[in-house]
């Protein structure tokens, strides 16, 4: 049997971290099966639903490169579906009308919390004739759960699951509007849709026992379930926006990397001997149900920043490029020009080397792509001191008199400079260089980043800088 897994998101408006690692897990699942990963969308409220907010999840589901199988399915468009089966269950005595007034419920359900019962709905219609039904009122109809034993759940990651039955109720089916409920809904739709495999977050796993009425009463057979744990904070407690970002867009907006985003997703909550790097192609190789971890998993941003440092370092180096350049024009209002574009080539190894996230790469860079003069950032002034402009002005006459001016070349220059001037402290020249060449205080090598620019632009920029601490040191 082929497997199929999905992932039924309802459009929020955003993806929730939590809802793009289920959405990998059933992904990877499906892909390590050799079976396929279906999507449905599930639009039942309409009220609320926006076709942004759809295409907010096929945003997520397209950067973090989890390609699905067949058309996605819309839920509502399933609703006239959903409807036959309640009437089906309706026929064949498995499912009943309620007719209860909202007053009469109000009041099952005050006595059920004073008597501390879990179960409201006491049944009163299940065996009621129908004749007896009041004016006026539109009847939902329930299901008739069962009365006594217990339901088991085998479940790939908690292990088997006991719940007594009457911990359930009798729930509903269909509203008094005609509506189906979410628990109908899934139900259908995951049959329908041949869904082998459910794997979703464990808050799920109340409804896989009403879940499993209806699969029952259908005599359809029920998916495996594997429910897990949900993503913590460091605290402990459900992750939310106190503990960080929780949706896919705004890692993308911080400089994520889509590969170290699923690396990082996969690790919180799934695990394969200690192994921290785990590109897509080996998690597809590697992933199978037993590897996901039991206990709630804590949400570190440093291991996100470390893989995604790895990942950048991996990356080719025009792909960087292009992913930069929306952050440098949102950022810094740059548009990478020819002369850029040739500059960022050669700097790139050396860049991507340091950078964390794509955000700190394209801040890195900037200075590559920038015209004279330069505007120097807080960093970068305190180092364009009274005290440094001798040095600047050192280093100025010398890169003036090169012949070749390559790395090797120019940091022998300096460091002969820092040799005659600066107590051979080659920082002491460096930091007043670096803030005159990228107008800040953080970069990478500057021998290289000096011969990149090429002498002409690094002249330009060593005369400015000392220029600025010429009419700054002006008492
Ligand atoms: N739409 C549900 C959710 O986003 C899906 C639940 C399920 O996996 O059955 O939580």
């Amino acid at each position: 049997m082929t497997t199929i897994t999905r992932f039924p998101p309802s459009p929020t408006g955003f993806m929730h971290i939590g809802n793009a690692r289920t959405a990998l897990f059933n992904y990877l699942f499906a892909r390590a099966n050799k079976g396929q990963f279906v999507v449905r969308i599930e639009d039942t409220d309409r009220a609320r639903h926006s076709d942004e907010a759809v295409q907010v999840i096929f945003n997520a589901l397209e950067w973090m490169k989890l390609d699905y199988d067949n058309e996605p399915v819309s839920q509502y468009a399933n609703r006239q579906r959903h409807i036959d089966v309640a009437n089906e269950l309706l026929a064949a005595g498995k499912a009943y009308k309620c007719y209860c007034t909202p007053e009469e419920l109000e009041q099952m359900r005050e006595d059920a919390k004073k008597e501390g019962r879990p179960v409201a709905y006491d049944r009163r219609w299940r065996d009621r004739d129908e004749s007896e039904a009041p004016e006026g009122i539109e009847p939902v109809i329930r299901i008739k759960a069962p009365l006594d034993g217990s339901a088991v759940v085998d479940d790939e990651v908690q292990g088997q699951v006991t719940v007594d039955n009457k911990q359930l109720d009798d729930f509903i089916l269909l509203r008094s509007d005609g509506v189906p409920t979410y628990m109908l809904a899934v139900v259908v739709d995951d049959h329908d849709m041949g869904v082998t495999h459910v794997i979703r977050g464990d808050d799920h796993l109340n409804n896989t026992f009403r879940q499993n009425i209806i699969y029952d009463a259908l005599e359809w057979n029920k998916p495996v379930y594997a429910h897990c744990p949900l993503i913590h904070g460091t605290d402990g407690s459900k992750f939310s926006k106190r503990h960080g970002s929780v949706s896919v867009e705004d890692y993308k907006k911080e400089g994520y990397l889509p590969e170290a985003f699923c690396n990082y997703l996969l690790r919180l909550g799934w695990g394969h001997k200690d192994e921290e790097i785990i590109p897509m192609d080996k998690a597809i190789e590697l992933f199978s149900l037993k590897g996901i971890n039991k206990a709630a998993s804590k949400f570190d941003i440093k291991k996100l920043e470390n893989l995604n440092a790895h990942y950048i370092k991996e990356a080719d180096n025009h792909r960087l490029i292009d992913l930069i350049s929306p952050f440098l024009k949102d950022r810094h209002n740059i548009i990478i020009s020819e002369l850029g574009l040739q500059r960022l080539d050669a700097g790139m190894d050396a860049l991507k080397d340091r950078a964390k996230t794509l955000v700190q790469l394209a801040d890195e860079s900037k200075f590559y792509l920038v015209d004279t003069p330069l505007t120097f950032d807080e960093g970068a002034q305190k180092h364009l001191t009274p005290d440094s402009k001798a040095l600047l002005q050192s280093m100025l006459d010398t890169f003036k008199d090169m012949d070749g001016f390559v790395h090797d070349e120019i940091e022998h220059k300096c460091r002969n400079i820092a040799q005659l001037e600066a107590d051979g402290k080659l920082g002491k020249v460096m930091m007043p260089l670096r803030a005159a060449l990228t107008g800040t205080d953080k970069s990478p090598s500057l021998f290289e980043a000096a011969e990149i620019l090429g002498q002409e632009e690094t002249i330009k920029r060593l005369n400015h800088a000392i220029a600025y601490i010429g009419s700054n040191s002006v008492q």
